[in-house]
């Protein structure tokens, strides 16, 4: 996807605070914090959103959830974690590449809004 910014995130055309890379995924920085770790967990393969995921392609988001589970651990904040993921603009997803916001550092209140 030419016009994608995480799509140009995950190949190095766009810059960004990158804590996290393999093969199929990449982790960086939200660059508007909403708590005091606030990493977006990305697919390098473009998908618009979970809508658009099959049964062949969906292994890439078992693995987020590990990436995840190890960023959280390394920063200290496995008693209390958010792993999020905003589907479609009436759940506030503003990027239309699927990505995972891990959230926490700081108390986190349920439910969301
Ligand atoms: P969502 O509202 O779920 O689509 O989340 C999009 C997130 O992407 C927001 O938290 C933004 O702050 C974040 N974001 C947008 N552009 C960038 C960027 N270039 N680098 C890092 N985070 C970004
Ligand atoms: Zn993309």
């Amino acid at each position: 996807m030419d016009d994608c910014i995480f799509c140009k995130i995950a190949s190095g055309q766009f810059e960004s605070d990158i804590v996290y890379e393999d093969d199929d995924i990449v982790a960086f920085n939200d660059i508007n914090p909403e708590a005091p770790t606030h990493i977006l967990i990305i697919p390098k393969i473009h998908f618009e959103s979970l809508n658009d995921v099959s049964d062949a392609e969906s292994t890439v988001l078992g693995k987020i959830n590990l990436v995840a589970k190890n960023l959280a651990m390394d920063r200290g904040i496995e008693s209390g974690y958010r792993l999020v993921l905003n589907v479609g603009k009436e759940a506030g997803q503003t990027v239309d590449h699927i990505h995972y916001h891990l959230l926490g550092g700081r108390r986190l209140t349920w439910p969301p809004g």
